[in-house]
């Protein structure tokens, strides 16, 4: 219900496009198919991507024998859907938790795309699922950040690890893993800076922070969990490109789902980044924050 409504942005551009793409059609030309590529396009799917799903699409609807319109829909659908699950097994989009000790899930992204907001929905949910949650405020350097974290550990009901501001990120990291150690956490959640104009000092953080979990979990972090706007389409992914050349990504949080009609970006991620989207976010309250789902997903967007 939820995805659906959120996605109805996407859904009236990028379905609407579509449909009165099928509603012109008379065969399956390439005129057709040069229409569905800019249609993808303009959703967002991103270049490379468009032109792969229409490459193949060709193939299969001639495979298919597809004809009626219905038949090149549901050809189409059935695409997205495979495109998502052919590169990985069906489980890659789903979070790894430690079989024992507490699991430490490391947050990145840029400034302002959501990352705090999720990290204190999770928090929320894994709470319900009667989990002990811990979180560490490790972004220390945008002013702010400690504080809402803080106010999320409060709204939530669950501890925040903290230093002052501009303490070294590691060392609030470190103190968060003793503690969840010592304390029978079962999940230690770690906002982290998000300041990418320094590119090389940011990196060098999250390794720092990466080898101080290690160090002290060997199995840790079990996800790390780049945050992606999507309202910001093709700039999310260029984000996402400067990450993964120098952070191991094991997963990608897209978040304001509810707010873009750019919902392709999702495939744009899946086909050249190959990085599962593991969670949405589809709203700024406790409850916005959904599994993904690629059928879900796919059938929303066409509607
Ligand atoms: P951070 O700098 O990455 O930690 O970003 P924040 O968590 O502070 O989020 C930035 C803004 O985006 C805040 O106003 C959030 O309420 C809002 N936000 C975060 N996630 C979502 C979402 O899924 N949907 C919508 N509509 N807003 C969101």
């Amino acid at each position: 219900q939820k995805y659906d409504q959120s996605l109805e942005k996407s859904r009236n551009t990028f379905s609407a496009k579509l449909n009165s793409l099928l509603a012109n059609f008379r065969s399956v030309d390439e005129e057709f198919f040069d229409n569905l590529e800019e249609t993808l396009i303009e959703a967002d799917v991103g270049f490379e991507t468009a032109v792969k799903i229409s490459d193949e699409l060709k193939q299969e609807v001639k495979l298919k024998n597809a004809k009626t319109t219905q038949e090149v829909a549901e050809t189409i659908i059935q695409k997205l859907i495979d495109l998502y699950e052919q590169e990985g097994q069906n489980e890659d989009y789903q979070l790894h938790y430690a079989q024992t000790g507490p699991t430490v899930f490391l947050f990145v992204g840029v400034n302002g795309v959501g990352k705090t907001t999720t990290i204190g929905k999770l928090a929320f949910r894994l709470k319900k699922e009667g989990k002990r949650v811990l979180l560490a405020a490790g972004d220390t350097f945008r002013a702010g950040a400690i504080e809402q974290l803080t106010q999320w550990g409060k709204k939530v009901g669950v501890p925040v690890v903290q230093k002052p501001a501009q303490s070294d990120p590691a060392s609030v990291v470190y103190d968060a893993v003793k503690k969840a150690q010592q304390e029978n956490y079962d999940v230690l959640l770690v906002d982290t800076a998000g300041r990418l104009q320094n590119k090389v000092n940011l990196m060098r953080e999250l390794a720092k922070i990466s080898r101080v979990i290690t160090r002290e979990v060997p199995t840790a972090p079990q996800e790390v969990l780049l945050a992606l706007d999507a309202t910001t389409g093709q700039n999310a992914l260029s984000q996402a490109k400067q990450f993964k050349t120098t952070t191991p990504l094991t997963g990608i949080i897209l978040t304001k789902l509810d707010g873009t009609a750019r919902g392709g970006i999702v495939l744009a991620i899946r086909n050249e980044l190959h990085i599962p989207v593991k969670l949405v976010g589809l709203g700024e309250k406790m409850n916005d924050l959904q599994d993904f789902d690629p059928e879900k997903f796919a059938a929303g967007l066409f509607g």
